[in-house]
């Protein structure tokens, strides 16, 4: 079969905005930007090219942490809880286990928060999956078949999440290996201390899984003050023993969010020189990340909306530019490279901690991008404009949040 010159084959869309503010023509070859022009606004454009007209084209979002098993999304509203005597993470596992006796089936609960992510614009996706002695592989399973039938339109990857713990539910740490085996990515990990109150044992499975199956790390921790900068130590400390350099994440780390200032210049040297990753979802009225101050020190960043509907909040719109807008708004952030920050941890910095290949508007990047009607970052992290185009390897894949069919 004849094959083309790459410079032969007309760009396919016109007049995108890019981030630098200038109107470029882009050409996708084989699902990837093989070239990215000054706009031509040639008098005759090619009949099959897409008029972006001044559309901001945007790499599509990353969401760094969700959970695609226990989000109701789409369910039956499921109100909230509260916890008897202030925030317990073992009470609300509980509260989670009733509340999912009567919900929808996984599936449709899953594939209703998938789409909503799809829709907003996200198409790479790290989801925590609960793995313990009661549901044991059920939720793996499940959520392995879901990502199987969206893996044409989104990228997904699995932590095996000990959500009971590890050492408090016994034959867990069998299971997570199993659900390495069966194709989790990750393995995660749940408050070492004041969840199975043995830091040291916690982590020996968690690394231990990681190195035996070369899977990464993403452990939740929301222990906070010095016993959760303990925690963050002992993990960045393995981390650089193993040689894990960017293949861990500590998922929330409130802690980095209410130690002193030279605490947290510390921290942050030693989480860039180790190469651990923090996501935050700048939650509610919680301390949580300074996101600024980790950038400043060489810290990986991201995001994620981690709760959509579920047992823990009810909040989440599955939007992850309205993540950096939320958070943004928390970290006080208002000049123009602010917002700009804030946009990079939803973004490039996401990529960065997933490890994506391909990821961002360039040649030979993979041609998933989102266009939208914003002059810039700076107004799109602000004014958070819906009426999206969502492109997958340049197809488009979805529009005005859902999907095209
Ligand atoms: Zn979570």
């Amino acid at each position: 079969m004849l094959s083309l010159p790459v410079d032969c084959i007309l760009p396919q869309f016109l007049n995108a905005k890019l981030a630098d503010g200038s109107l470029a023509d882009l050409t996708v070859t084989d699902g990837r930007f093989s070239a990215i022009t000054p706009a031509a606004n040639a008098p005759t454009p090619p009949p099959s090219a897409i008029d972006l007209a001044g559309q901001l084209v945007l790499p599509a979002f990353v969401e760094g942490h969700i959970h695609l098993d226990t989000s109701f999304y789409g369910d039956a509203w499921h109100p909230h809880i509260p916890c008897t005597d202030g925030f317990d993470v073992r009470e609300r596992v509980a509260f989670q286990m009733r509340n999912l006796e009567q919900a929808a089936p996984m599936e449709e609960r899953a594939k209703n928060q998938l789409e909503l992510c799809i829709g907003n614009g996200s198409l790479a996706m790290r989801s925590h999956v609960m793995v313990d002695a009661n549901v044991e592989l059920k939720h793996v399973q499940t959520i392995l078949g879901v990502r199987e039938k969206y893996r044409d339109v989104i990228d997904i990857q699995l932590v095996a999440f000990p959500q009971s713990g590890i050492l408090s539910s016994p034959g867990t740490a069998e299971l997570l290996d199993e659900a390495l085996k069966l194709g989790c990515d990750l393995i995660g990990g749940l408050d070492p201390a004041s969840f199975d109150r043995d830091v040291k044992g916690h982590l020996d499975v968690v690394f231990g899984l990681a190195e035996k199956r070369g899977a990464g790390i993403d452990i939740h921790l929301h222990d906070g003050g010095t016993l959760g900068l303990f925690e963050i130590e002992e993990i960045a400390a393995r981390t650089r023993a193993l040689g894990m350099h960017g293949k861990v994440a500590i998922s929330h780390a409130y802690a980095l969010g209410d130690i002193a200032p030279d605490a947290l210049a510390k921290a942050g040297e030693m989480l860039a020189a180790s190469g651990v990753a923090i996501m935050t979802n700048a939650p509610g009225k919680h301390p949580f990340p300074p996101v600024a101050a980790l950038r400043e020190a060489g810290v990986t960043v991201f995001a994620g909306s981690d709760n959509i509907r579920d047992s823990w909040r009810p909040y989440g719109d599955g939007d992850m530019l309205n993540r950096a807008n939320m958070i943004g708004y928390r970290s006080g952030f208002y000049e123009d490279r602010e917002l700009e920050a804030a946009w990079d941890v939803v973004s490039r910095a996401g990529a960065s901690a997933l490890g994506l290949e391909g990821y961002g508007i360039a040649v030979g990047a993979k041609a998933n991008f989102v266009a939208l009607k914003a002059e810039h970052v700076p107004e799109a992290v602000v004014a958070v404009p819906k009426g999206r185009t969502v492109y997958r390897a340049g197809r488009a894949i979805a529009r005005d949040g859902a999907m095209i069919e």
